[in-house]
């Protein structure tokens, strides 16, 4: 038994509530894991948004070199560049102002004389063009972006030539990190995890990094780009090519932002379509107001998006950035899962309960087995021991002819008769129950009048009975009771009730035996066998029906018994229809009843 225990305990119970409490532990982080889920799925939609900005940016890069190599097929640079504003306005919309400016910090077009916007423009630019003060502009910065969240590094693209230059450019010029605008909740729940508080100030750096150089730096070799620059607040994203046959004259344009905007609005259309209901993109500027939407009419606290990306150094402090539009969504669906993982979790737990309780009940109903079936060995052993050692004893004593007085060779004959019978009805109970656990006992049915079977086997025990000195009363029905049954079978039951009202008397000796029919449910007769013995121990009411169980035992009552005697009685008398109980008797003593169906008058 402790093997078994020791063997379940380590091969079901402890692997079970280990794994139980493992998906109790995981319940915890369902929610942080739905959140990170999501926020991952829409950090590449931002991520991937930011990148066809770029991309449009570069298309419009290339369509500006393509303009200015148009205009100068019929014209040489520095013819172009006399009405080099007017014409590229009218060639390329997105032109605010056409500039032209020599290396050596001459300025060929506009000129003041223009109108206002390009002296506004001369006034705002032409130091800055002409070298002579230094603006500070924005690099994409492979130093920066390692401060910066996971989720952003690794939406960068893999480095390019130019993010190299970019990052030489960075450590030669002693970049400094600028802290972002908006506050993406998502890259903040992720490291305030992993950062102390310590380094919280760090937690939303910018990858843009700011650096101050002259035009002519910024240029270098290149032979187009674009420069983005702050003037007075304001973004400022200046275009420029130069051709081979003229390497000195930079042609330029300042871009219409309201333009560029228009021109980048479609692209938030791009959302994939299994997240179009749940989320709105927005371009947003470098003062964190919406440029374009993805949906219109939407409002959220545009500084607090769920995920956001930076355009790059083209638009300094521009970012796409992504909004919840039901926030609660991903909370109920966190709740959802937790709640369904919850309830496997308890029927897991309830079907090991549920399991362990079967399995010990089986096991414990299993060892009395195998103990009832040593006792019952040994019970029958015994009582098969006890008339046999009687009845030697006896015909010894008549054989060797050592009893004279007639009186006593009739009594001694008289112990012999009733001791052998003692042992048939014992090995007739023991055979008969082998035959119903093998389901080989047959019956032999037939209408057979139940009065005349008890009165018969009664008369027959009688004088057994009266010989051990009971007062012995049998009340029977004068007239005759028909039942469908075998008579041996159902004398076998009598006389089982008899002898266990026999076995456990005590001092009081009366034994009864009636017969009653009743009506109700359905026509039935009672064969009742009643005594004033010991009486049935509270709790065992139903257990002695059980094969081997025996309420007292051999050892402590000093009573024999196989503990099968009750377990044929019911057999038999439910393979008739009918069943046997047992009922306290007021005043002490057992009533063990016989209860069978009874055949209507005219079926017999
Ligand atoms: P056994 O051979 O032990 O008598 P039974 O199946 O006939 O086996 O009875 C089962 C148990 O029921 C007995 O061991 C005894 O404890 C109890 N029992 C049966 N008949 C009586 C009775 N008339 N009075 C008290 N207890 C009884």
């Amino acid at each position: 038994m402790k093997k078994v225990a020791l063997v379940f305990v380590l091969a079901v119970l402890t692997p079970s509530l280990l794994l139980a409490w493992l998906a109790v532990r995981s319940l915890r982080d369902q929610q942080y894991l739905i959140e990170r889920q999501h926020s991952l799925l829409c950090q590449g939609v931002a991520d991937v948004l930011a990148k066809d900005m770029q991309d449009a940016l570069s298309e419009q890069q290339r369509a500006f070199t393509a303009k200015v190599a148009g205009l100068l097929a019929t014209k040489t640079p520095l013819e172009l560049a006399k009405g080099f504003d007017a014409a590229l306005r009218k060639e390329w919309p997105l032109a605010q102002i056409g500039f032209v400016v020599k290396l050596s910090g001459e300025i060929l077009s506009p000129t003041a004389a223009d109108g206002v916007d390009e002296r506004k423009f001369l006034e705002a630019n032409s130091r800055f063009l002409a070298n002579r003060e230094s603006a500070e502009v924005y690099f994409n910065s492979k130093l920066m972006a390692l401060n910066t969240s996971p989720n952003v590094q690794t939406s960068q693209p893999e480095p390019s030539a130019q993010t190299e230059n970019s990052l030489d450019f960075a450590k030669r010029y002693g970049l400094k990190s600028q802290v972002r605008n908006v506050m993406p909740q998502q890259q903040q729940a992720f490291l305030s995890q992993k950062l102390s508080s310590a380094d919280e100030s760090q937690q939303q750096v910018s990858k843009l990094a700011p650096a101050e150089a002259e035009f002519r730096q910024l240029i270098g070799d290149d032979t187009e780009g674009t420069l983005a620059r702050f003037l007075d607040n304001k973004l400022n994203v200046l275009c420029w090519c130069r051709v081979p046959r003229e390497p000195e004259v930079v042609f330029g344009a300042q871009l219409s932002l309201p333009r560029l905007e228009a021109e980048l609005q479609p692209l938030l259309q791009r959302v994939p379509a299994q997240l179009q209901h749940d989320i709105c993109v927005a371009l947003l500027d470098d003062t964190a107001k919406p440029v374009a939407l993805s949906k219109t009419g939407f409002r959220a606290a545009w500084k607090r998006p769920f995920v956001a990306t930076e355009v790059g150094e083209a638009l300094p402090h521009w970012e796409v950035a992504v909004y919840l539009v039901n926030p609660a969504k991903l909370t109920q669906a966190a709740r959802n899962i937790r709640l369904t993982l919850g309830l496997l979790i308890l029927v897991l737990v309830i079907a090991i309960g549920v399991g362990s309780w079967l399995i010990v009940a089986d096991l414990n109903r299993h060892l009395t087995l195998a103990r009832q079936k040593t006792d019952f060995v040994s019970n029958v052993s015994h009582e098969l021991k006890t008339p046999l050692t009687s009845i030697r004893m006896f015909s010894e004593l008549l054989a060797e002819g050592r009893v004279g007085d007639p009186a006593k060779q009739r009594s001694y004959l008289a112990i012999i008769t009733a001791e052998a019978a003692r042992l048939t009805r014992l090995i007739n109970n023991v055979l008969d129950f082998a035959r119903l656990e093998r389901g080989e006992k047959k019956y032999n049915f037939q209408p057979c009048d139940i009065v005349a079977v008890v009165r018969d086997t009664a008369e027959s025990y009688r004088p057994h009975l009266e010989a051990a000195g009971f007062r012995f009363t049998c009340e029977l029905p004068p007239e005759p009771i028909v039942v469908n049954g075998d008579r041996d079978a159902l004398a076998q039951v009598i006389v089982n009730l008899l002898s266990n009202a026999e076995k456990y008397s005590d001092r009081c000796k009366e034994v009864t035996v009636r017969v009653t029919q009743r009506a109700t449910p359905l026509p039935y007769l009672e064969v009742s066998v009643s005594d004033r013995g010991l009486g049935v121990p509270r709790g065992s009411a139903e257990k002695i029906f059980e094969k081997f169980y025996r309420a007292h035992d051999s050892l402590s009552s000093g009573i024999q018994g196989s503990g099968l005697g009750l377990t044929l009685a019911r057999q038999i008398a439910r393979a008739h229809g009918g069943e046997v109980v047992y009922e306290p008797r007021d005043g002490g003593g057992s009533c063990f009843n016989l209860r069978l169906p009874v055949i209507a008058p005219e079926r017999t």
